[in-house]
């Protein structure tokens, strides 16, 4: 059997907060990513959620080389790339793209689309100058702008233009996989489903993998194969798209899922709700036992406290005490 096009094992990525100061500071360790792993393959889509301080986009930002992680692995095509120089993971960098949420802040205003998108390529020093401008205009006619375009500044598109700017210039590198961090949030609904329906005939055309982090499950549900569900650093459920939304197992993904609407008005009405109680906890000192455990309205349900105590592992499917969950 092939190697998976991206593995993550074990991961973490940590970070040193406060400084010990002449006042007597303490530096703490802020745990953003705590011991995620999981498969990608080729052509796949999965979707990685979770509310916001979860640890989602700096999983992301980690595993596309911005931050080094603290420890832990990420193979591509089973070639291990976390622990590489900056030089030698050069030609990943190619594979793996990023989009980002914000599409007003992640392109330069002084920057012609032109030059935006001719820059990854002058960068690895691939074609020509002609070849690229060349490139540029294909790269633009295949997220559906006008190529005669290309000489606009990005202030002179709307914000699902700019993202389609973005998606170009994550395609320049012929990648096989894009992590899409919140790809969709910062734009109209109405512009939202043209900007996954894009992403979804792109990755058909591609044959790309997508990593696709977002809170919106009911985009989460269109768009990907299998769900990863984090919550404090943590994966705690992990499955196929129906399975997870069809049979959700982890009382904080039945939580999760329970504040999404339903569009037949007579299911909506007769749906329970669970309403989660008090915020995420901080990562700079996250519970002892299952971190879940002081919002959980489960945990009676686990008896000698062991949610409290111990930590549950992922299992097949979830980490959870609960019997048959996990
Ligand atoms: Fe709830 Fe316990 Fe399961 Fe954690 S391990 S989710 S606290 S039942």
């Amino acid at each position: 059997m092939s190697a998976p096009l991206l593995e993550v094992r074990d991961l973490h990525k940590h970070f040193e907060v406060g400084s010990p100061g002449l006042f007597g500071g303490q530096q703490e360790t802020l745990r953003a990513v705590d011991g995620v792993s999981f498969e990608l393959a080729r052509g796949e889509t999965l979707g990685l959620v979770g509310e916001s301080g979860c640890g989602k986009s700096t999983c992301a930002r980690t595993l596309v080389g911005l931050y080094p992680p603290t420890s832990g692995q990420v193979m591509y095509e089973g070639e291990e790339i976390s622990s590489l120089s900056h030089r030698d993971r050069a030609p990943f960098r190619r594979k793996i793209q990023m989009i980002f949420q914000d599409p007003y802040a992640s392109l330069d205003p002084r920057q012609t689309v032109s030059s935006i998108l001719t820059e990854p390529l002058r960068i690895h020093r691939l074609a020509r100058p002609r070849q690229r401008r060349l490139r540029a205009m294909q790269l633009l006619d295949a997220v559906g702008l006008n190529p005669r375009h290309i000489h606009r500044f990005p202030h002179e598109f709307s914000g699902g233009q700019r993202q389609r700017i973005g998606i170009a210039r994550a395609l320049a590198l012929e990648p096989d996989l894009i992590i899409c961090d919140e790809p969709v949030s910062a734009l109209d609904v109405s512009i939202q489903a043209q900007v996954v329906n894009l992403l979804g005939e792109l990755q058909e055309r591609f044959d790309l993998a997508y990593l696709f982090i977002a809170h919106d499950l009911a985009v989460v549900r269109h768009i990907c194969d299998r769900v990863a569900v984090m919550y404090l650093g943590k994966v705690v459920e992990l499955a196929e798209r129906d399975a997870l939304f069809d049979d959700p197992r982890h009382p904080y993904t039945r939580a999760l899922l329970s504040a999404v609407p339903h569009p037949d008005p007579r299911i909506e009405r007769g749906r329970e709700r669970i309403v989660l109680e008090g915020d995420v906890p901080s990562p700079l000192d996250p519970p002892t036992g299952c971190r879940f455990h002081p919002r959980c309205v489960e945990r009676g349900e686990v008896p000698d406290n062991r949610c409290v105590t111990v930590a549950p592992e992922l299992g097949s499917r979830s980490a959870c005490h609960l019997p048959g969950q996990a």
